[in-house]
């Protein structure tokens, strides 16, 4: 198999599918550059071979041609990454970014426009996707926040290069992260699993349970295994639909021997807000005006102690309403741990939003073995899926 290491891009033009969905504020200014930075290697991995490299990528959910999702705000941010002047298409199939791919030089970039602005990208679509691989040699995914999705540039336009298509530097280390905890897991292995719904983690729960040693869950979805084991949650988020499945996963963890624990307290607020008046109970005693907003003293030290006995540590999805200082220590404190065993020695991966979020927040991402760039895409591989992007590249 062609690899991102052992390809000679000279004289080649090459098409990166990128992951350049960066947020913006409102003057249209990156606010976080880790996307683009992480796409790095790769492009510059080409360009020193001496190839060309023609980049594409979306950039949030526009309706049509919108110029607060133009990806020229992009240029200039990108030119300085690079050291190297970056020339953009206006439109990413147009007879105008024909050209400019044809006539693009060795050693030279070019970024297309957001490829949201056609309807066509999401849809899949294989007219589109084949105007995409015009002139070009060699197609490249490295964009793995966008693996999941069978769109026009993650996945159809791999058809068209059925011998020159390859993952980039990201992709490659995010599936080296993901199967090395997978498939060759130091033990104990401890997953911690957090976040609102019981619903949105059911599948990673469920495939986790053959591969873990303990498995913590945390967040608002523990209201519902504690209601659905007689216990009392108040006003706490709850998914009435969804108590029979938690039964099914408390005895599930039992046939497989998996530690399944939750949180043994709660710290529970009168109203959602930051403000709100507090107080600690046991996980199953939470008042009846009361809503749990994050994991108390108890739990934290029970989780922290778990976490730096591990040599395998997989964590997504916050403890608390983290977003809410009053209710960010339960989450903030997990962190904290899964960086101390990092440090001791044990393998550790972080994906998801808000998880990634805490942890950089804290400035702990040195501190991870791997910090996950994919939410949904991380959770359905880890879910044992298959991923159309990577399934593209690799058949
Ligand atoms: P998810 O996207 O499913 O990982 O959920 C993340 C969201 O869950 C965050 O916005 C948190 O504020 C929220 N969350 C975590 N714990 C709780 C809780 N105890 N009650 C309500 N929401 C929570």
């Amino acid at each position: 198999m062609k690899t991102i290491e052992n390809y000679n891009f000279e004289g080649k033009k090459a098409l990166i599918r990128v992951d350049f969905n960066v947020p913006l504020n409102d003057k249209q200014e990156i606010t976080d550059d880790t996307r683009i930075k992480a796409a790095l290697p790769t492009i510059n991995k080409i360009l020193k071979d001496k190839g060309s490299v023609i980049l594409m990528s979306h950039l949030g959910r526009p309706k049509g041609v919108s110029p607060e999702f133009s990806l020229k705000n992009l240029v200039a941010h990108l030119s300085q990454l690079l050291g190297r002047e970056v020339k953009f298409a206006d439109d990413c199939i147009s007879e105008q970014a024909q050209t400019m791919k044809k006539e693009l030089k060795n050693g030279e970039i070019l970024l297309l426009e957001n490829l949201r602005f056609y309807s066509e990208e999401k849809k899949g679509d294989e007219a589109f996707a084949k105007k995409l691989a015009e002139n070009i040699d060699v197609y490249v995914n490295d964009a793995f926040g966008t693996a999941h999705r069978a769109h026009a540039s993650t996945t159809v336009v791999a058809k068209f290069f059925p011998e020159e298509k390859m993952f980039g530097f990201l992709i490659n280390n995010e599936l080296k992260s993901m199967d090395k905890v997978l498939r060759e897991p130091g033990h104990p292995f401890t997953a911690i699993i957090g976040g609102a719904k019981v619903s949105s983690k059911i599948n990673i729960i469920i495939n986790l349970l053959d591969k873990v040693d303990n498995l913590i869950i945390g967040g608002g979805m523990t209201y519902t295994f504690i209601k659905a084991q007689g216990g009392k949650i108040g006003n706490s988020l709850v998914e009435e639909d969804k108590l029979d499945t938690a039964l099914e996963v408390i005895k599930k963890a039992k046939e497989k021997n998996v530690n399944l624990i939750f949180p043994v307290d709660s710290l529970n607020a009168d109203k959602f807000a930051n403000d709100a008046k507090t107080e600690v109970t046991k996980i199953d005693e939470v008042g009846d005006d009361w809503l749990g907003l994050d994991i108390a003293k108890n739990s934290i030290k029970l989780f922290n102690d778990l976490i730096e006995k591990s040599k395998t540590i997989l964590w997504n999805g916050p403890m608390g309403v983290f977003e809410m200082e009053t209710f960010a220590k339960g989450t903030t404190q997990v962190a904290k741990a899964i960086a101390k065993a990092t440090e001791k020695g044990a393998f550790s991966l972080v994906g998801g939003g808000d998880s990634v979020a805490a942890i950089n927040k804290l400035n702990l991402a040195d501190k991870i073995s791997y910090v996950s760039t994919g939410g949904g895409a991380m959770l359905e591989y880890m879910e044992g899926k298959t991923l159309p992007g990577i399934k593209a590249i690799r058949e």
